[in-house]
This record gives structure tokens, sequence and C-alpha cells, in this order.
């Protein structure tokens, strides 16, 4: 089966909103990029296409949580609050870390980014769900 790798998309429009470092960002589906010149360079696009593939990983668990909470409270609505636990987990992670390494290193060592970036040269060498051996406390 072919692996998702998202809908890659410059929208410089975008990063207006977004703070002045950020030059690309994965919202899955999607990637978005501030630049042309970003969205050919491979490691950039590489390493989005690991952002997709964590999102994808992280939505099936959501989904899981999902359908259990739905069926344990009869809520369904308000359950749906833990389908983006992706950013839950990202932000979560940078918080944690932060006290103890700053906010610019914390960055790097939130789980999915310390994937990412360890792979964005070689996305072959990744394996599913590897984000999970990064997630250090
Ligand atoms: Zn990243």
């Amino acid at each position: 089966m072919k692996k998702f790798n998202g809908f890659h998309i410059v929208f410089p429009g975008l990063f207006k909103i977004l703070a002045k470092g950020v030059t690309a960002i994965t919202l899955w589906p999607f990637v978005f990029y501030k630049s042309d010149a970003l969205a050919y360079r491979e490691r950039t696009v590489v390493h989005e296409t690991i952002h997709i593939r964590q999102q994808t990983e992280v939505g099936i668990i959501a989904i899981i949580l999902y359908v259990i909470l739905v069926a344990l409270t009869g809520v369904w609505f308000g359950s749906m609050l833990i389908l983006p636990l992706f950013y839950y987990l990202y932000v979560m992670h940078w918080l944690i870390l932060i006290p103890r390494v700053g906010s610019k290193e914390a960055y790097y060592q939130i789980c999915f980014e310390h994937e990412a970036y360890t792979h964005q040269y070689d996305i072959s060498k990744r394996s599913p769900f590897g984000w999970i051996k990064y997630f250090a406390l």
C-alpha cells in the first residue's frame, strides 16, 4: 500500500499570521510552504512529509480513543475534542521540555520534531510510530 504523503501547497499568505521563523507547516492532510524555494527543497519536503505520516499515525490513535470515548460516555460531539491529539501531544511535550532546556532547544526535542530532523535526509530509514522512542520526559 502506498503511504499518504499529504497535499503540498505554497501559501505565502498563511505565514503572515505565523511566527517569523516558521517556513512550512503541516496541518493534516496539507503541508503549507512559505515559498516555492522551500517547497522544492528536498529536506524540507521530507521533513514535512514525516509530519504528515506522524499525524496520520496519531490520528488513527485519536479515532480509536474517540470510538472508545463515545462508547463509554455516549457523548459523540464533545468527544471530538480528542481528535486533534497530535497537536495536544506536540504542545504538551514542548511545554514539559521548556523549563529544562529553553524554548528553542525544547522545539528540537519534541518527539515529532526530533524524529523528523533525524530522518529528513532519508525517509526510508523511518519506521511507523518511530516518534514514540523520542518521547522522553
Ligand atoms: Zn518539523
